[in-house]
């Protein structure tokens, strides 16, 4: 075949053999029975959700949860309750209250991507367990960062079992580009054959899934890179707070600091950008009203002075900024 691009959707000519191999080791290394690729994190949560859910369902969703999400639950046709963010007792007194329903779907990311706070999984496993509900996570922010093997946030709280799916990307810890889903043959089978995203979607050129081959291979073989980089996050966190920046619950390698005022947030975040430091303001409508905040994104290539860098030209930045 030549050219970059697949030519097709997988279902066609599209799925090639590293696209086969990807799979193979996307599901060994989720420890899943099965798991196939999509263009992108975006197509598969909003393929894997209107394939779980239809009109005569329900489907709760957290407040924060990622757009890919939101879309997905308003393209299902279901039935759809906000729960607030990470709140276990609103969504086990709603999950209790819907029997009426055919199915009921539990959605939430793992790592939240603008707090970088954690979801509850294991109170939400018990939930769906005890209220025979499906629980749809989204690992795009955890896969190769939480958990002792890199499979994610449900891998650290021992919940894989618990997923009806698993949803990530490719393009985060894994530098790729392209997303997944991993899960038990029978639900990937069904998702194969009704996830629109999936089979009208041209699928990802190969290099993209070589690259993540390679990707998957640095996750197993070296975990102390997952290792540090938790800890430097925490010591980041540490230090900001030391100097009286509001970071939030965030316990990830994404670290908010809530400044509220968004011109207030853009101006810290030009200044930082002037003295080569990449720490992205986000406001409305990418946040609720009053929540802008500078989104530090840490990654293993950060060593400390990075990170002292940053406090002291943040610091300099807040001085100068009103
Ligand atoms: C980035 C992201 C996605 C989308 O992944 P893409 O591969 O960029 O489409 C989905 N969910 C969450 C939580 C994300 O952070």
């Amino acid at each position: 075949m030549e050219g970059c691009g697949r030519g097709a959707s997988p279902l066609i000519i599209g799925r090639g053999e590293w696209h086969e191999r990807l799979e193979e080791e996307l599901a060994a290394c989720g420890l899943a029975e099965a798991a196939f690729l999509f263009s992108s994190g975006y197509a598969a949560n909003v393929g894997c959700i209107t394939a779980l859910a239809g009109k005569s369902d329900v489907i709760f969703s957290d407040a924060k949860n990622h757009a890919s999400i939101i879309d997905g639950c308003r393209l299902s046709g279901a039935t759809i309750t906000i729960f607030p963010h990470g709140d276990t007792s609103a969504l086990a007194a709603l999950a209790k209250d819907a029997h009426r329903f055919r199915r009921r779907l539990i959605v939430t990311d793992s790592v939240f991507s603008m707090d970088g706070d954690c979801a509850p999984l294991d109170d939400y496993a018990a939930i769906a367990e005890q209220h025979d509900c499906m629980l749809l996570v989204d690992e795009a922010h955890a896969t190769g960062i939480f958990g002792a093997e890199g499979r994610g946030l449900a891998e650290q709280l021992h919940v894989e079992d618990a997923c009806a799916v698993r949803v990530g990307t490719l393009s985060k810890a894994l530098g790729s580009s392209g997303g997944f889903v991993v899960g038990p043959q029978h639900v990937i089978d069904w998702l194969a054959n009704r996830a629109r995203s999936y089979f009208f979607s041209t699928a990802p050129p190969d290099a993209c899934a070589a690259a993540a081959m390679e990707a998957l291979e640095i996750i197993r073989r070296q975990p102390e890179r997952r290792r540090r980089l938790l800890e430097r996050a925490a010591e980041l966190r540490d230090v900001c707070r030391a100097h009286g920046w509001n970071v939030g619950s965030s316990s990830s390698q994404i670290i908010p600091i809530y400044v509220g005022d968004p011109r207030r947030t853009m101006d810290l975040a030009a200044r930082l950008r002037s003295e080569g430091l990449l720490v992205p303001g986000i406001r409305p409508p990418s946040v609720p009203h009053g929540e802008s905040l500078l989104r530090i994104s840490l990654c293993y290539h950060h060593e400390w002075e990075h990170c002292t860098a940053l406090m002291d030209a943040l610091q300099r930045a807040a001085s100068s900024v009103d």
